[in-house]
Protein backbone atom coordinates (compact mmCIF):
# COMPACT_ATOMS: atom_id res chain seq x y z
CA UNK A 1 0.00 0.00 0.00
CA UNK A 2 0.75 3.60 -0.76
CA UNK A 3 0.08 6.86 0.28
CA UNK A 4 -0.04 10.55 -1.20
CA UNK A 5 -1.45 13.89 -0.29
CA UNK A 6 -3.18 16.33 -2.02
CA UNK A 7 -3.63 19.87 -1.52
CA UNK A 8 -5.35 22.79 -3.61
CA UNK A 9 -7.17 26.69 -3.59
CA UNK A 10 -9.18 27.76 -5.32
CA UNK A 11 -10.31 32.04 -5.61
CA UNK A 12 -13.97 32.71 -6.24
CA UNK A 13 -15.60 34.12 -9.30
CA UNK A 14 -18.40 35.47 -9.43
CA UNK A 15 -21.64 33.18 -10.65
CA UNK A 16 -22.43 29.98 -9.97
CA UNK A 17 -22.62 26.82 -10.15
CA UNK A 18 -20.01 26.04 -8.18
CA UNK A 19 -17.86 22.26 -9.19
CA UNK A 20 -16.44 20.12 -6.87
CA UNK A 21 -15.94 16.53 -7.16
CA UNK A 22 -17.81 16.74 -10.34
CA UNK A 23 -21.00 17.41 -8.60
CA UNK A 24 -22.76 21.49 -10.03
CA UNK A 25 -23.15 23.22 -6.89
CA UNK A 26 -26.25 25.80 -7.14
CA UNK A 27 -24.00 28.68 -5.49
CA UNK A 28 -23.63 32.51 -6.47
CA UNK A 29 -20.02 32.30 -6.86
CA UNK A 30 -17.70 29.28 -8.61
CA UNK A 31 -14.25 28.56 -8.02
CA UNK A 32 -12.01 30.30 -10.63
CA UNK A 33 -9.03 28.41 -12.68
CA UNK A 34 -7.87 27.30 -16.02
CA UNK A 35 -9.80 24.69 -15.91
CA UNK A 36 -13.24 24.22 -14.36
CA UNK A 37 -11.86 25.09 -10.91
CA UNK A 38 -12.85 21.91 -9.76
CA UNK A 39 -10.20 21.92 -6.65
CA UNK A 40 -11.49 18.50 -5.41
CA UNK A 41 -10.73 16.83 -8.34
CA UNK A 42 -7.77 18.65 -8.22
CA UNK A 43 -6.72 17.76 -4.90
CA UNK A 44 -7.53 13.89 -5.24
CA UNK A 45 -5.72 13.97 -8.90
CA UNK A 46 -2.54 15.05 -6.93
CA UNK A 47 -2.92 12.83 -4.31
CA UNK A 48 -3.11 9.54 -6.13
CA UNK A 49 -0.13 10.65 -8.84
CA UNK A 50 1.48 11.37 -5.61
CA UNK A 51 1.30 7.73 -4.00
CA UNK A 52 2.44 6.39 -6.48
CA UNK A 53 5.52 9.13 -7.31
CA UNK A 54 3.86 9.77 -11.15
CA UNK A 55 4.40 13.71 -11.16
CA UNK A 56 1.85 15.79 -10.18
CA UNK A 57 -1.10 17.63 -12.00
CA UNK A 58 0.62 20.49 -13.17
CA UNK A 59 3.10 18.34 -15.25
CA UNK A 60 0.43 16.57 -16.98
CA UNK A 61 -2.23 19.10 -17.68
CA UNK A 62 -0.38 22.23 -17.98
CA UNK A 63 -2.23 25.47 -17.41
CA UNK A 64 0.22 27.07 -20.44
CA UNK A 65 -1.75 24.27 -22.85
CA UNK A 66 -4.79 25.89 -24.48
CA UNK A 67 -6.04 22.52 -24.86
CA UNK A 68 -6.96 22.41 -20.88
CA UNK A 69 -8.71 25.53 -20.96
CA UNK A 70 -11.99 24.45 -19.46
CA UNK A 71 -11.66 21.49 -18.98
CA UNK A 72 -13.79 19.06 -17.35
CA UNK A 73 -11.28 18.00 -14.45
CA UNK A 74 -12.97 15.08 -13.94
CA UNK A 75 -11.44 13.80 -17.40
CA UNK A 76 -8.36 14.73 -15.37
CA UNK A 77 -9.17 12.58 -12.76
CA UNK A 78 -9.82 9.80 -15.04
CA UNK A 79 -6.22 10.41 -16.57
CA UNK A 80 -4.36 9.93 -13.42
CA UNK A 81 -6.29 6.64 -12.75
CA UNK A 82 -5.09 5.19 -15.76
CA UNK A 83 -1.86 6.06 -14.90
CA UNK A 84 -2.16 4.70 -10.96
CA UNK A 85 -3.57 1.17 -12.86
CA UNK A 86 -0.89 1.35 -15.42
CA UNK A 87 1.66 1.42 -12.68
CA UNK A 88 0.09 -1.52 -11.30
CA UNK A 89 -2.33 -0.12 -8.29
CA UNK A 90 -5.78 0.29 -7.67
CA UNK A 91 -7.52 3.06 -6.09
CA UNK A 92 -7.52 1.94 -1.74
CA UNK A 93 -9.52 5.16 -0.69
CA UNK A 94 -9.58 8.61 -0.75
CA UNK A 95 -10.22 11.07 2.17
CA UNK A 96 -11.27 14.51 1.56
CA UNK A 97 -11.51 17.95 3.23
CA UNK A 98 -12.59 21.35 2.03
CA UNK A 99 -12.24 24.46 4.30
CA UNK A 100 -14.76 26.98 3.36
CA UNK A 101 -16.98 29.35 4.71
CA UNK A 102 -19.36 28.30 1.77
CA UNK A 103 -20.94 26.25 0.30
CA UNK A 104 -21.83 23.48 2.76
CA UNK A 105 -20.97 20.25 1.28
CA UNK A 106 -22.66 18.10 3.57
CA UNK A 107 -25.98 18.25 1.38
CA UNK A 108 -23.78 17.38 -1.68
CA UNK A 109 -22.00 14.46 0.18
CA UNK A 110 -23.27 11.29 -1.69
CA UNK A 111 -23.78 12.97 -4.78
CA UNK A 112 -19.92 14.21 -4.97
CA UNK A 113 -18.96 10.33 -3.75
CA UNK A 114 -20.71 8.56 -6.11
CA UNK A 115 -19.28 10.81 -9.42
CA UNK A 116 -15.25 10.47 -8.27
CA UNK A 117 -16.41 6.71 -7.39
CA UNK A 118 -16.94 6.36 -10.50
CA UNK A 119 -14.10 8.09 -11.90
CA UNK A 120 -11.95 6.32 -9.50
CA UNK A 121 -13.21 3.07 -10.81
CA UNK A 122 -14.13 2.36 -6.27
CA UNK A 123 -16.83 1.89 -4.77
CA UNK A 124 -18.28 5.02 -2.55
CA UNK A 125 -17.68 3.18 0.54
CA UNK A 126 -14.09 3.92 -0.60
CA UNK A 127 -14.41 8.03 -1.01
CA UNK A 128 -15.76 10.48 1.77
CA UNK A 129 -15.66 14.03 1.89
CA UNK A 130 -16.78 16.59 5.00
CA UNK A 131 -16.59 20.70 4.95
CA UNK A 132 -14.84 22.60 7.36
CA UNK A 133 -14.98 26.03 7.78
CA UNK A 134 -11.78 28.42 8.71
CA UNK A 135 -13.90 29.88 11.65
CA UNK A 136 -13.77 33.23 9.60
CA UNK A 137 -10.36 33.61 9.89
CA UNK A 138 -8.54 34.57 6.89
CA UNK A 139 -8.77 34.54 3.39
CA UNK A 140 -10.95 31.67 3.29
CA UNK A 141 -13.06 33.45 6.27
CA UNK A 142 -13.44 36.35 4.48
CA UNK A 143 -14.79 34.07 1.58
CA UNK A 144 -12.13 34.83 -1.13
CA UNK A 145 -11.66 31.13 -2.35
CA UNK A 146 -11.13 27.71 -0.68
CA UNK A 147 -8.98 24.85 0.01
CA UNK A 148 -9.12 21.44 -0.52
CA UNK A 149 -7.24 18.68 0.90
CA UNK A 150 -7.06 14.73 0.07
CA UNK A 151 -5.31 11.81 1.28
CA UNK A 152 -5.16 8.90 -0.82
CA UNK A 153 -3.92 5.01 -0.32
CA UNK A 154 -3.24 3.18 -3.67
CA UNK A 155 -2.93 -0.98 -3.23
CA UNK A 156 -1.81 -3.27 -5.50
CA UNK A 157 -3.85 -5.34 -8.26
MG1 LIG B 1 -6.63 23.61 -9.07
Amino acid sequence: MRVGVGYDSHQFGDGGPMRLGGVDIPAEFHCAGHSDGDAVCHAVTDALLGACALGDIGALFPDTDPANKGKDSVVMLEAAVDRVWAAGYAVGNVDITVVTEWPKVGPHREAIRARLASALRTTAERVFIKGKTNERMGWIGRGEGLAVLCTATVVRR
